[in-house]
């Protein structure tokens, strides 16, 4: 029996449209009455946009509805999802805190409300019932002051015991006009032990050598096997994991075939650089981890050997997975000593 680790999925992009639909018909009549069905919602959720802005943009409708009342009903409802359906032991879930807080407070009030939305996000995530581990990842925006994504940072340092690391997100072309401080932001959670990934080099307009040294994962990184394969050797050299996310880019129109993924795939091998496939957003796109992983096989974008090797370099690269040993190892010992007993009659 395999379970799993999930190290890339979004807090908004991972409700599923059903549920998502069903809490607007409950809560939100009025954005259920835009579409006139649930065929139509779900056409629009799910459908694959042309950009990665555009596909960004369905983010926020999510996010509106995210407020601290209603996060326990969606995490509740992701978290069973992931261990009925997608046999997760491990699950890192990421998101904004300050997109969770009200609106119609000022900057300073909202970023004092995030404390409250890590707490609970953190109470939500805890299930007795769906014992998944999952531990969360505060992102930066790369739409938002500095003030909050510095403070985003400092949340992070505060709260260890339930957010693992950062991550940057929000359109990567955007990052440009504002690198320093992004350096300046990782740099300092280097030197507070927070641990670090960032949607880096996930579309050509998001390749900034600068921020590769402070990422212990690299949030998607396609454009390095498929447009600047030199780095990659400095990538493996510093035993950073690249997130990839095989849904995604044709959702966001950032690759047009499947052939382009084996190539990264391929040289991520050849050059000794460690993956974790991930699914981003396995709500928005409807596509659960196991899928993902059926894909690739299906496709012949990797062989069984590739994803063994993926899935486990998931639960190594895991900031947060608390045992030495990954579950499979821990459930065959056990298996094996059940049997020992049973056959010596003890
Ligand atoms: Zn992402």
């Amino acid at each position: 029996m395999s379970l799993y680790a999930e190290l890339h999925r979004h807090l908004g992009g991972s409700v599923v449209p059903r549920v998502l639909w069903r809490y607007f018909q409950r809560n939100r009549p009025d954005l259920a009455d835009r579409f006139s069905d649930y065929a139509e919602f779900e056409q629009f959720y799910t459908q694959p946009k042309s950009t990665l802005e555009e596909y960004l943009e369905l983010h926020t409708l999510v996010e509106s509805v995210q407020t601290k009342e209603a996060l326990p009903y969606f995490i509740y409802r992701l978290i069973r999802g992931a261990y009925i359906f997608e046999n997760l032991a491990y699950l890192e879930l990421r998101y904004t805190p300050y997109y969770r807080t009200p609106e119609r407070l000022t900057q300073t009030e909202r970023i004092d409300a995030m404390a409250e939305i890590i707490e609970v996000v953190g109470r939500a995530s805890q299930q007795s019932e769906y014992p998944v581990v999952t531990r969360q990842i505060l992102c930066m925006h790369s739409r938002l002051p500095y003030e909050v994504n510095r403070a985003t940072v400092e949340l992070a340092a505060q709260y260890p015991d339930q957010v693992c690391g950062i991550d940057v997100a929000g359109g990567d072309a955007a990052y440009q006009e504002r690198l320093d401080e992004f350096v300046q932001l990782y740099a300092q959670a280097r030197s507070q032990n927070i641990k670090t990934t960032g949607h880096l080099y996930e579309t050509e307009n998001g390749c900034y050598p600068e921020l590769l040294p402070y990422l212990m994962r690299i949030g998607h990184g396609i454009q390095i096997p498929l447009k600047h394969p030199e780095l990659l050797k400095q990538v493996a050299a510093r035993g950073q994991c690249l997130e990839i996310c095989p849904t995604t880019y044709f959702q966001t129109g950032t690759l047009d075939e499947i052939s382009q993924l084996k190539q990264v795939f391929n040289r991520c091998f050849d050059a000794g650089v460690d993956v974790a496939i991930c699914t981003d957003n396995a709500g928005l796109h409807n596509v659960r981890l196991p899928f993902e992983y059926e894909n690739l096989l299906t496709q012949d974008v990797i062989g069984f050997d590739g994803l063994r090797a993926c899935q486990a370099a998931a639960f190594r690269h895991a900031f947060a997975w608390p045992h030495a040993e990954q579950p499979v190892s821990m459930i065959s010992s056990l298996l094996k000593e059940r049997e020992r007993l049973v056959v010596s009659g003890g």
